[in-house]
C-alpha cells in the first residue's frame, strides 16, 4: 500500500554566518562564554539603541548565496518579524520578508536511495529549486536545565541574540527522505567550503526543519504539512522524515485526518511527538524596520565576492575525475572537505601520479587521520612527502608493501620517507653512477678472476655479481649490476 504514496518534502536551513561580531552590533558571537557576558543595548533590545549592519555578514551571505547557486538581489529589504518570546528582548526579530538577500537558486546535487544495509544504490544528479536565502538575527537562548531552582525559574541567555544567520528555504522538492539528507549535507559542505559558516549540527550552528507532506500519486493538491522540528543531525533529519512519512500513511489508510502541526523528533525513543498545532499559528505582521536603510549590493561587489571563491566541491569532483582519471566514489570521498582535496591534488600533482596518490590518500592516510582524529590539514605528513613516498616506489626504490610500514613511520615520526628507508636499510640503490663505482672496486680487487673471464671461463659472470651485491649491503638493483657488469665486464 504504501508505494501508493508520494512524499512531498520542503527544507528550511538555519545556518550561523561565521563573523567574529554580530550583525547589528559589535558584540562577541564567541561561542561558550559565560550567560549574557556578550550583550550591550542593541543585541538586548534597551529603547532607542539603534541597529549597524556588519559588513562582514553581507560577505558572508553573499559567499553561502553564490556557493548554493542563488542570485543576489540588488536591493533587499530588512523587517521586523513581530512575536512575543522571552529569549527576544526587542518583541520582534529583524529579518527580510518580500525582498530578501538572494532568490531563485537552481543548484545540482548527487543523491542516492539506500539499501538495507544504508549503502548507496545509484548516485544520480538531481537540481533543486532554492527559493530563497535571506539574513536575520537570531533569538537568545531559555535555558532550564541544571541551574538552581529551575522548577521555578527560567533562564535567559542572551549571547546568541543578534548573531547572524542566514536561512536557506526550498521549494517542496524532495521525494525521499534520502534527497533530503543528501542535500542538507550538500549545504554544510558548501557553507564550509567557503567560509560562510562552520556548519556544525552539534554546535547548533546549522539548524534544519523539514516539512513533509504525503499524497496519493496522482493527486494534484499537496496533502495537510507536518512541520518537524529539533533535528540535530543530519541523520535524525532522514529518521524523523522516514518516522513521519510512516505516520502519515498509517493515519490517513486508516481513515483519519492529519492536522497542521509542528512536531518534535525525539531521538531517544525514535519517533516525532506534537509540539504545537497550526491552528495557534502566528501572523508575524512584518513590516520594513525603520531603523535600518534598504541594503544595496553592487554588481561589482557580488564579482568581487565570486571572484575571491574557491572552486565549489562539485565542479571540483568533476575536474578530479577528468584530470586525474578518478571514479566517482574516489573524487567524491577526496571532495569531502577541503582540507583534504587540496592535500590530494598536491600531493597528485607531486607525486606526478594522481592515481597512485589517489589510493594512498583514500586508504593508508586516511586511516591514520581518523585512528588520530586529525584532519587532512593537521597530518604529520605533508602532501609532498607521501609524493615523495610514491615515487620511491614508482622507481621500484622500494616495494609497495615496504611503502606502508614507512607512511606508518611517517605519520608517527615526522620524518621524510627517504630518511626512514635510508635508516631502515630498504634502499635499493639502482644508480647507474653508484653501482659502475661497487664494480669498478671489484673488478681492481679481482684481477685474476677478471683476466679468466675475459678469457673465455663466462661462469665468473655470477661470481661478480656476487662480489657487487656484497659490496652494496645487498642494496644494489641486480638488474641494473647485471647489465653494467655486462657492459663493463667486456673492457
Ligand atoms: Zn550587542
Amino acid at each position: 500500500m504504501t508505494n501508493d504514496w508520494e512524499t512531498i518534502i520542503g527544507l528550511e536551513i538555519h545556518a550561523q554566518l561565521s563573523t567574529d561580531s554580530k550583525i547589528f552590533c559589535g558584540c562577541s558571537t564567541r561561542f561558550g562564554d559565560a550567560p549574557n557576558e556578550n550583550t550591550c543595548p542593541v543585541c538586548l533590545g534597551l529603547p532607542g539603541a539603534l541597529p549597524v549592519l556588519n559588513k562582514r555578514a553581507i560577505e558572508l551571505g553573499a559567499r553561502a548565496a553564490l556557493a548554493l547557486g542563488l542570485h543576489i538581489n540588488n536591493q533587499s529589504i530588512f523587517a521586523r518579524k513581530n512575536y512575543f518570546y522571552p529569549d527576544l528582548p526587542k518583541g520582534y526579530q529583524i529579518s527580510q520578508y518580500d525582498q530578501p538577500f538572494s532568490a531563485n537558486g537552481e543548484l545540482e546535487i548527487m543523491t542516492a536511495e539506500r539499501d538495507n544495509a544504508g549503502h548507496p544504490v545509484e548516485w544520480r544528479p538531481m537540481k533543486i529549486k532554492i527559493t530563497r536565502l535571506h539574513l536575520e538575527e537570531d533569538a537568545g537562548k531559555n535555558l532550564h536545565e541544571g541551574l538552581p531552582d529551575v522548577d521555578r525559574y527560567s533562564y535567559i541567555d542572551l549571547n546568541r541574540a543578534g548573531t547572524p544567520l542566514a536561512e536557506i528555504v526550498t521549494e517542496p522538492e524532495f521525494r525521499s527522505s534520502w534527497q533530503a539528507y543528501d542535500y542538507v549535507n550538500h549545504v554544510r559542505r558548501a557553507l564550509q567550503w567557503v567560509g560562510a559558516s562552520e556548519a556544525d549540527m552539534e554546535k547548533g550552528n546549522l539548524r534544519c526543519e523539514a516539512n513533509v507532506s504525503v499524497r496519493r500519486i496522482g493527486d494534484k493538491t499537496l496533502g495537510t504539512k507536518v512541520e518537524l522540528k529539533n533535528l540535530n543531525s543530519v541523520r535524525f533529519m532522514q529518521r524523523a522524515i522516514e518516522y513521519e512519512v510512516t505516520r502519515q500513511i498509517g493515519v490517513l489508510e486508516s481513515g483519519g485526518r492529519l492536522a497542521q502541526e509542528t512536531r518534535l523528533w525525539d531521538d531517544r525513543v525514535m519517533e516525532t511527538r506534537i509540539m504545537r498545532s497550526k491552528e495557534e499559528a502566528h501572523d508575524y505582521r512584518y513590516f520594513p524596520e525603520p531603523d535600518l536603510p534598504p541594503l544595496v549590493v553592487s554588481d561589482e561587489f557580488i564579482e568581487q565576492v565570486r571572484s575571491s571563491m574557491p572552486e565549489l566541491p562539485e565542479a571540483r569532483r568533476k575536474r578530479f575525475m577528468e584530470q586525474y582519471a578518478l571514479s566517482f566514489a574516489d573524487a567524491s570521498q577526496l571532495n569531502s572537505e577541503r582540507s583534504l582535496a587540496d592535500y590530494y591534488e598536491r600531493a597528485a600533482e607531486a607525486s606526478g601520479n594522481p592515481r597512485a596518490a589517489a589510493n594512498w590518500v583514500r586508504s593508508e592516510l586516511l586511516r591514520e587521520l581518523e585512528t588520530a582524529g586529525l584532519t587532512a590539514e593537521a597530518s604529520p605528513v605533508s602532501p609532498d612527502d607521501l609524493a615523495a613516498l610514491v615515487r620511491l616506489i614508482d622507481e621500484e626504490k622500494i616495494s609497495g608493501k615496504q611503502g606502508k610500514d614507512v607512511l606508518v613511520e611517517m605519520f608517527t615520526t615526522g620524518k621524510n620517507a627517504a630518511t626512514i628507508v635510508e635508516k631502515r636499510g630498504l634502499v635499493q640503490v639502482s644508480d647507474t653512477g653508484e653501482i659502475d663505482r661497487l664494480i669498478d672496486g671489484v673488478m681492481t680487487a679481482s684481477t685474476s678472476q677478471l683476466q679468466q673471464y675475459r678469457a673465455g671461463k663466462e661462469a665468473l659472470f655470477g661470481f661478480f655479481v656476487g662480489q657487487v651485491l656484497k659490496a652494496s649491503k645487498g642494496k644494489a638493483n641486480p638488474k641494473v649490476v647485471n647489465d653494467r657488469l655486462r657492459e663493463k665486464l667486456k673492457g
